[in-house]
């Protein structure tokens, strides 16, 4: 029986729809498959917003790093394998809860010169201490910089200001208090024989907005020597797991430069695509991930530098391979679409993914595997700085009930909120 016209419309209609659905999206411009903002009409699932390494690559180095550690350790770290793993994302979490979480997963070493970036303190006292402007308002109400960023205080006077700022300073900043004890910086004005007497007095720091990183790691490391010292299962395992995060991010060239997202090179989304994606589609598959055992760190402070430096000297690749690859690579073929938990998304296609990779000689698994170990040798540092305490001794962790409601505080704002601070895909 003849089918109508209707009816062979509607089959070929049916049909093209179909290759459409089959066919990758062609691309006519540089890609943008992360979204800027929660608003966006495809992805807007939180687990869609590609946050740094991506939850998998996180909780992977996390877990593989518990793997790594000497019995002593292990005796305690492998049966809470679990809790590292699943907290081994706290960090991005908290960047919809606080605005000072954002700087820490970053520096952006561009801002600082170039390498070996001499000018760059390596302590946070003395880095906080250059990128923060002092100033004053005097009795006519005029507001006067007194030194700063881009007026130094003179090399005479560091050590007495090292002192005034510890005391005046660094409780505020903590604080979120932005004034300043306008006695108290009288005082010292008058010591070095200035006669501004201010009536009023506070601070702007310009150091959080590129990025704390490395003086961050090094807190950290401070921290989880001290809740080992302490005996404190605890605190133990919710710094570990941050610590193993932070780390994470040390490894990823993008997270040390102000071009994070390929956004003054037209490679946006480029971010995603080297820390999510690639990881996300070949880590399981066919990374290596035998570390071998942690390493005791004579050094840590300077080990976390070398650690963001490292990661920086590949930025010029990360970029330079994909923007060649683009151009050479088929372009309908650079794209392809995506569902995952029901929600459309546009990703970089598995064969585009797996010839980035190839360009780059490995670099995403060698920067993943020298993450796990880095993470396992902080922590075994740390306990070896605690004087190696019996952890095969102490108690199971008790969540307090505080603690989990604000568990569930981070956990809403992460579901229904915003990032402060920079954008989501540092
Ligand atoms: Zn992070």
């Amino acid at each position: 029986m003849p089918r109508s016209i209707f009816g062979r419309l509607a089959a070929l209609t049916l049909i093209f729809i179909g290759l459409c659905a089959l066919k990758p999206m062609p691309l006519s411009k540089p890609y943008r498959f992360e979204p800027t903002n929660h608003q966006s009409p495809i992805n807007q699932s939180p687990l869609h917003q590609s946050p740094d390494w991506g939850f998998f690559a996180h909780k992977r180095i996390n877990r593989l790093a518990v793997l790594t550690l000497p019995p002593q350790m292990m005796v305690f770290f492998k049966p809470n394998i679990d809790y590292l793993t699943d907290h081994a994302v706290d960090p991005d979490m908290r960047r919809y809860a606080s605005k000072h979480e954002a700087p820490r997963h970053y520096i952006d070493l561009d801002n600082y010169g170039a390498p070996p970036f001499d000018e760059l303190p390596r302590q946070w006292v003395d880095a906080l201490m250059a990128h923060t402007d002092i100033w004053a308002v005097k009795a006519s109400g005029d507001t006067v910089l007194l030194w700063g960023d881009k007026k130094p205080l003179q090399e005479v006077w560091q050590r007495d200001y090292k002192n005034w700022f510890y005391s005046q300073l660094m409780p505020r900043f903590y604080q979120d208090d932005e004034t300043l004890n306008a006695d108290s910086l009288r005082n010292f004005l008058e010591i070095m024989g200035r006669n501004e007497r201010p009536q009023a007095a506070f601070y702007k720091e310009h150091l959080s907005q590129h990025g704390t990183l490395p003086w961050n790691l090094q807190r950290m490391q401070r921290l989880l020597t001290e809740a080992f010292r302490q005996r404190d299962s605890r605190r133990i395992l919710k710094i570990a797991s941050d610590m193993g995060h932070y780390i994470g991010d040390a490894h990823v060239p993008l997270h040390t430069t102000s071009n994070y997202n390929g956004q003054k090179t037209e490679q946006h989304g480029i971010h995603g695509f080297w820390e999510s994606r690639i990881p996300e589609l070949f880590a399981d598959e066919s990374y290596d991930y035998f570390v071998g055992k942690p390493e005791y760190v004579e050094r840590s402070e300077d080990w976390f530098w070398q650690m963001v430096f490292d990661s920086n000297k590949l930025v010029d690749s990360v970029l330079t391979f994909e923007k060649r690859l683009r151009r050479t690579f088929p372009l309908d073929r650079q794209m392809c679409p995506d569902m995952r938990s029901g929600v459309m998304s546009v990703m970089p296609c598995r064969d585009f993914a797996a010839a980035y990779q190839d360009a780059m000689n490995g670099m995403v698994e060698r920067r993943m595997r020298a993450a796990i170990h880095a993470v396992s040798s902080a922590w075994y540092t740390a306990w070896v700085d605690a004087g190696e305490p019996d952890l095969s001794k102490m108690g199971a962790p008790v969540i307090s009930e505080e603690e989990r409601k604000e568990e569930e505080r981070l956990r809403k704002n992460f579901e229904q909120g915003k990032i402060l601070g920079r954008a989501e895909e540092h």
